[in-house]
């Protein structure tokens, strides 16, 4: 399966992370979007955000490290790079942006937005059982 993807991700308190080149992040306690996409092997990409133990290399790494951090919640859809940028920036426009995290390589404001809850993206994206 290739396709992109949107974690959502459940910060349970107040942290402030390093966040390699963007430097120290603070995140409030809430809901955040990660929008991602896997040209191949998504189901692999997914697995590999889950695990605790790895080198940080994308800026959501770092995140995903710490306790108190976890994804509740995995969305795709079978679409190619301009959608994953496309639904980026609806979640821009809806949420709060943590400005240039995960947007090195593209125009988007930033690829996690702190959300409300994230329902809507039932409308548009399949459920990712895990
Ligand atoms: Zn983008």
């Amino acid at each position: 399966m290739k396709g992109i993807y949107v974690l959502i991700i459940l910060v349970d308190k107040n942290i402030d992370v390093n966040v390699g080149a963007l430097g120290k992040i603070s995140f409030k306690k809430g809901l955040y979007a990660y929008v991602g996409s896997a040209q191949n092997n998504l189901e692999k990409r997914v697995k590999r955000h889950f695990k605790k133990h790895k080198r940080s290399f994308w800026h959501i790494d770092y995140l995903l490290l710490k306790t108190h951090v976890k994804i509740v919640k995995v969305f795709y859809k079978d679409a190619g790079k301009a959608e994953e940028c496309r639904v980026a920036e609806e979640l821009n426009r809806k949420g709060a942006p943590i400005t240039g995290f995960g947007s090195s390589d593209c125009k988007c404001k930033s690829h996690l937005i702190r959300i409300k809850d994230y329902w809507f993206l039932k409308e548009s994206m399949e459920e990712m059982n895990s």
